[in-house]
């Protein structure tokens, strides 16, 4: 997966990875189905190739966050007759009318989004299946325990009138990445009282769903009927204490690199990018990386963030600039051109996604999910 010929950065996608992950995610939920989640443009991999290639491996459940991006897998011929899509974040006047024609699953959370749903079943016929949210805990979307009599109630009111099926009762972690946390268990005692509720109601849900990718790898009695994989399916550790992804048969996807553009000797005590926030602390070389903040490189790599450039690790100098950042090459001088490895699957040698995430700071979630539209996608 070399550069390819010309090009000043790309990122190349492995779908060959994605699908053993995906084959490896399934055979460790062997109980529950698997959901690909590929909101984020697939969590910066491609929305639309990274949903094909779960259909290729066999995955029957997609998960969007908005229903534009579910919408739009829908308009690209992901029909209703290849894949369930679920999606989850849902504002006032949102595409409901859309959806349902569409035959998309949709989340509500309260009352304001069953009227606004029950208007657009109205208005098209379509009657809806519905996963309704349960907050457990997490404290963002969903509803809480003492508004849930009432959702459940009025949804089957409403299924009653042949209006809408429930199919699904969901709700979502807060801390399934820090195992031990007594979150977890107070979520999911929180979601058995949630379904039970629900089911002496008379919902008689199809899949009962929690789990994201921490949960689908380490906790085994979260998975119930779904699990909603992420990160995982990526390659990418969401519990990188606990293990690199291959310590859970994982491999990265995604490999980010960029051209070397320039190499050139300078004094010591030479200021370095914005601010001067690096001096040269010797005579040295100097290595341009033509891809910046606009390009997702965080701001928070600057004097942090690792590459690989002809099999050596070097560190960001400086600052990270809006399109290019420095390296200071200590007197190596790579060829310019050269390929420089932010970050990939390490089978190089290079860093990781996980990596970078530790040098500024943040979680590999946000490194991967932010890789911006300027950085062509590869796929191979
Ligand atoms: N389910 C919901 C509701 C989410 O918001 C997300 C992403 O944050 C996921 C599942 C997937 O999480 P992960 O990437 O940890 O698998």
């Amino acid at each position: 997966t070399m550069l390819a010929d010309g090009v000043r950065a790309e990122a190349a996608i492995d779908l060959s990875a994605l699908n053993g992950n995906l084959t490896a995610l399934r055979e460790r939920v062997q109980h529950a189905d698997l959901m690909a989640v590929v909101k984020a443009d697939g969590y910066g991999h491609g929305a639309l190739p990274c949903a094909l290639e779960a259909l290729a491996a066999g995955v029957r459940w997609i998960g969007t966050a908005t229903p534009e991006e579910a919408l739009a897998l829908r308009a690209a011929g992901i029909g209703p007759d290849r894949a369930r899509i679920l999606c989850w974040l849902w504002t006032p006047g949102g595409p409901f009318a859309a959806a349902l024609r569409s035959q998309l699953d949709i989340s509500v959370s309260g009352q304001w989004a069953l009227d606004e749903l029950l208007a657009a079943v109205r208005e098209t016929g379509i009657p809806a299946r519905v996963h309704l949210k349960a907050d457990t805990g997490l404290g963002r979307n969903g509803a809480q325990p003492h508004d849930w009599p009432d959702l459940v109630d009025a949804a089957l009111r409403a299924q009653a009138a042949g209006q809408l099926d429930v199919v699904g009762i969901w709700s979502h972690f807060a801390a399934a990445d820090e195992p031990g946390h007594p979150s977890i268990q107070a979520q999911l005692d929180a979601f058995d009282t949630a379904l039970a509720y629900a089911e002496r109601a008379g919902v008689r849900p199809e899949v009962r769903h929690i789990a994201n990718s921490p949960a689908t790898l380490t906790l085994p009695h979260a998975h119930y009927d779904l699990v909603r994989t992420g990160l995982a399916m990526y390659g990418v550790s969401p519990i990188p204490e606990l293990g690199a992804p291959a310590d859970f048969g994982l491999r990265p996807v995604m490999s980010l690199s960029a051209r070397l553009a320039l190499v050139k000797q300078v004094p010591g005590g030479h200021g370095v990018s914005y601010g001067h926030r690096y001096h040269t602390p010797g005579e040295t070389t100097l290595g341009l990386v033509p891809v910046g903040y606009a390009d997702g490189i965080p701001r928070h790599g600057s004097s942090a963030g690792p590459v690989q450039i002809a099999g050596k690790w070097y560190t960001v100098a400086g600052r990270v600039a809006m399109d290019q950042f420095v390296v200071d090459l200590g007197g190596d001088t790579p060829g310019i051109g050269e390929e420089v490895l932010l970050f990939g699957n390490g089978e190089r040698g290079e860093p990781t996604a996980e990596d970078w995430a530790m040098a500024c700071g943040t979680i590999a979630y946000e490194i991967v999910t932010r890789i911006g539209a300027r950085v062509p996608r590869r796929y191979h």
